[in-house]
């Protein structure tokens, strides 16, 4: 897109919601980058609580209760989360983005996810920064519940093998090797707490445009988006 097109998109927000490991931030970095918008990645948020809960020692570490109180209490208090260079997550000036993407933070952020008082936490912070628009934000429940006037959104899926390929690939980038079944199971867990959960679950929103990515690479689904963008806000190049 030349910058003169670039700069005809208006001031909107781009939701963009679907299940685990559907490449929803890859997409969405992309779309940010071609669009020159800002990339807000609500699941390192929930992530970065988690991280913080899991340190602190309100989830436990096998099974059992997290507690409620603690975490809602040292929320109060304030707990800082910014994203440096590179999208990258940090509290204070510690660079967390490594940890937070751990399977062993996968496998507790649903619940820590279903507690209210931490959608409140995520959702404020997430409201500040998407007030100015020019934002393009993926998450689980963005185009239902956090913009819901949102003026794209997008619902992402893709065939459960070809979501487990990709996080085993990403987590396997990473030095951490995991077994398929390990990585398959924890997306089905995620998918089956998120949809199911009384707070803003996940759902299609009825105005959002479904992607199913199973058999797309990242420049077909971007040339997708790019068609959307400008049938819905009638920018055209070269006419
Ligand atoms: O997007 P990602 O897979 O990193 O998100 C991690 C988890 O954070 C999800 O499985 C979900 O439990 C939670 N999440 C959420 N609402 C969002 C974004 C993420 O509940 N908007």
């Amino acid at each position: 897109m030349t910058k003169e097109t670039m700069n005809k998109v208006p001031d909107i927000i781009i939701a963009i919601d679907g299940y685990s490991a559907t490449g929803k931030s890859t997409l969405a970095k992309l779309i940010a980058k071609e669009f020159g918008f800002t990339y807000l990645d609500s699941g390192a948020m929930y992530r970065a609580v988690t991280l913080f809960a899991m340190e602190q020692g309100f989830v436990p570490k096998g099974e059992g209760k997290i507690d409620e109180k603690a975490l809602q209490d040292a929320l109060d208090k304030g707990f800082d989360i910014s994203f440096g260079e590179g999208n990258k997550a940090f509290t204070g000036d510690r660079c967390i983005e490594s940890e937070i993407r751990s399977m062993e933070v996968s496998s507790h952020v649903s619940p820590v996810a279903a507690l209210p008082f931490v959608r409140a936490f995520v959702d404020d912070k997430l409201h500040a920064w998407g007030r100015r628009g020019r934002v393009v934000m993926d998450g689980r429940d963005i185009g239902t519940a956090v913009f819901p006037e949102a003026q794209l959104k997008l619902f992402v899926t893709a065939s459960d093998e070809v979501r487990a390929q990709r996080r085993y690939d990403e987590l396997l980038s990473k030095g951490q090797e995991t077994p398929m079944a390990d990585v398959m199971a924890n997306l089905k867990e995620r998918d089956y707490i998120d949809s199911h959960r009384e707070t803003n679950p996940l759902r299609q929103a009825a105005d959002a445009f479904v992607l199913d990515n199973s058999d797309m690479n990242l420049h077909e689904e971007l040339v997708w988006v790019k068609g959307l963008v400008m049938g819905l806000f009638r920018i055209y190049e070269g006419v």
